[in-house]
């Protein structure tokens, strides 16, 4: 395909990467994504037509909320058969959910949206926000026999590109600010853009674009630590409209066997709460009933979560459970990959 056949939307959420510095009041600001070119001339180079959606005013990524998901959801939506694919620029402190988050609402997405952000504003002299903007418009715009080589919800940030629902931020000072510790990148960018077409997702055959725009938030994160109490429990378990609970296990999904601890995980499941079990590695799996410590989960109801990040559960069960989907239903897509997100033994 020629290059000015190649159309890319870049939707402009907020976040470091999109201030530059006032030349004569020395201030970061905001960065008018609709002068592009001239501010970034070297993406002249591609001659891809490209056009810019700014939110207004940009939002700094922990402020991010479902309602900015349906938003960024909505504009691909309106502009999906407009353009080849889409570069999303958002803050790094919640990207990782944002992507997963999309990565399920855009159920049968067939077009690269790749999200990247950086660590220092696109002004500053050494800025990583220029690579990571230049290669993520090379990657949603890359086609191989007419279709697009990466059809998925990706983060490319310093130089790798992670499939969005397997990707956790890890890093606050470095450059390398993701990682995707549970499955492999789908490209790095060295001298050459290599891709790693064996790990990208294949969204199999064609279906109109389907987008959740509902999401149910009604969920809890609990943390296992050692000295964890009772009544911390029931303070989160207490909680009257709660429908599913993340529960953060030691290692491959192990929990205390006390009869307190037990007794309150089985009234929640009693109850109707749907209880994940994922891990706090950041690598490895939950295999539960490989120790007494999981059996006992297991034994009560207590789902696994595999390999899920806990952004990645996060989002998945936000959108499960505003299907109008039985709890059985649920439960089963849980343990089903959906869109690349769990290694399933
Ligand atoms: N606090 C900023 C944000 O996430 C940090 C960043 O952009 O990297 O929006």
């Amino acid at each position: 395909m020629e290059p000015e056949n190649t159309s890319i939307l870049i939707i402009y959420t907020g976040g470091t990467i999109g201030m530059i510095e006032d030349p004569v009041k020395g201030l970061l600001k905001p960065f008018n994504f609709k002068k592009i070119l001239t501010q970034i001339p070297e993406i002249k180079g591609f001659g891809y037509h490209l056009e810019s959606i700014s939110f207004e005013p940009p939002i700094d990524s922990s402020n991010i909320d479902i309602s900015t998901w349906i938003r960024i959801a909505e504009i691909i939506e309106e502009n999906y058969h407009l353009f080849d694919g889409f570069v999303v620029l958002h803050g790094t402190d919640t990207m990782a959910y944002s992507a997963s988050a999309l990565s399920f609402m855009l159920e049968t997405l067939d077009k690269p949206v790749i999200f990247t952000g950086a660590q220092l504003p696109i002004g500053a002299l050494r800025t990583d926000g220029k690579e990571n903007l230049i290669t993520s418009i090379v990657i949603a715009g890359a086609r191989e026999y007419g279709l697009p080589v990466v059809p998925e919800v990706c983060i490319y940030f310093e130089s790798k590109l992670s499939r969005g629902n397997r990707t956790t931020k890890v890093s606050a000072e470095h450059f390398n600010a993701f990682q995707s510790a549970n499955y492999p990148y789908l490209a790095i960018a060295g001298v050459h853009l290599v891709y790693h077409r064996e790990n990208v997702w294949q969204p199999g055959k064609f279906r109109e674009l389907v987008v959740h725009k509902k999401l149910n938030n009604h969920i809890a994160i609990m943390k296992l630590f050692p000295g964890l109490t009772p009544e911390y429990m029931d303070a989160v378990m207490g909680y009257r409209d709660l429908k599913a609970l993340i529960l953060e296990t030691y290692g491959a999904g192990n929990a205390p066997t006390g009869k307190w601890f037990m007794e309150r995980i089985k009234k929640a499941v009693d109850r109707g709460v749907i209880i994940l079990d994922v891990t706090q590695c950041i690598r490895g799996s939950v295999e539960m009933g490989r120790y007494e410590t999981s059996r006992h989960l297991l034994n009560a109801g207590v789902i696994s979560g595999y390999d899920l990040t806990t952004e990645a559960a996060t989002t998945k069960l936000m959108v499960l459970l505003a299907q109008n989907l039985k709890d059985e239903e649920v439960k089963i897509l849980l343990n089903t990959s959906l869109k690349g997100e769990i290694t399933l033994s």
